[in-house]
């Protein structure tokens, strides 16, 4: 009999201190708005452990059919909800964390729906600096709300989910939409996609249904590119970006030193110069491909 739930094989993760996130540097307009931004996000977090709670009360015995109209139509409300991105890949236990510290979820349901929102290209051109830390915080928030909503709405439509929220989470989100068929890895270790380049955030909700629907993302290749461009390892501020990623035995690739990394992002309230110094965020995969890639 196929498993209904999905655990972790022992994936680590890294403890992410909320306490540690630097608000003060946000002053004027900035810190008007990080006063409706970080409740907002919490609230997020909030409303999934309690759904999560909710959930693993009574786990359902059978993995339920669901019809090909039905993905469509969560395609179309996530649409409605704001998200940009959407993309299916059954959930690889690989990839789930050993200890989830932020939603402290430790079950997921057969698939994964995986959910993207891009940040704003203006805000994040200025990081490390304020506004560009608010605006990661702002799409926490944003899709974290998102995230929940479809939740709901799949609930209501009769099926099994876990809503997994996109600060921290469960399992890790740029392998799982690789898998979705989003985009690629980059030397940065963040999705890279057609649409956003590296600018987006993600979060996944996991579903006790099949069969999953086969949807015609675009394929396109950015390791050659990556290996000429350096720009990310580079520019990191505290040399935090492996010179070659590391491949761990259970096939994990390790990008990021995030000792280094993370000290640095809790002081600029989320760094995102990685993002910011990427060609495909400054100007796009179409102008590369165009450039002969
Ligand atoms: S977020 Fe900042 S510190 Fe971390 S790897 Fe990217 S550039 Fe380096
Ligand atoms: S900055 Fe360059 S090396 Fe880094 S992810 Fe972007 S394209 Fe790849």
């Amino acid at each position: 009999m196929v498993s209904l739930i999905k655990k972790s094989k022992g994936l680590k993760t890294k403890f992410i201190d909320n306490t540690k996130f630097k608000i003060s540097a946000f002053k004027d307009d900035l810190a008007k708005r990080s006063m409706k931004i970080i409740p907002k996000m919490f609230k997020g977090i909030q409303k999934a452990r309690r759904d999560y709670k909710e959930e693993i009360k009574d786990l359902p015995q059978e993995l339920k059919t669901a019809p090909e109209e039905f993905w469509e139509e969560i395609v179309k409300e996530a649409k409605s909800l704001g998200i940009d991105l959407i993309g299916f890949a059954p959930i690889d236990e690989n990839l789930i964390f050993e200890k989830d510290y932020t939603g402290s979820i430790e079950l997921l349901y057969e698939n994964g729906i995986v959910l993207g929102m891009e940040m704003d290209y203006d805000a994040i051109s200025t990081a490390p600096n304020p506004p560009a830390g608010l605006e990661s915080l702002r799409i926490y928030a944003e899709l974290g709300e998102a995230t929940n909503k479809l939740a709901d709405f799949i609930r209501s439509k009769g099926y099994r989910v876990i809503a997994c929220h996109p600060l921290g989470g469960p399992i890790l989100y740029p392998a799982m939409a690789v898998k979705a068929k989003l985009g690629k890895i980059g030397s940065q270790g963040l999705l890279i996609t057609k649409k956003f380049g590296p600018r987006q955030r993600l979060s996944l909700i996991s579903i006790n249904a099949r069969p999953l629907p086969e949807i015609n993302q675009e394929e396109f290749e950015i390791s050659e590119f990556c290996k000429k461009c350096r720009r990310c390892i580079n520019f990191c501020p505290v040399n935090a970006i492996l010179d070659e990623p590391v491949v761990n035995e259970n096939g994990t690739i390790t990008r990021i030193d995030s000792e280094k990394c993370f000290e640095y992002f809790y002081e600029t309230t989320g760094c995102s110069v990685c993002i910011e110094k990427c060609p495909f965020h400054k100007v796009g995969y179409k102008v590369l491909f165009y450039r002969r890639i």
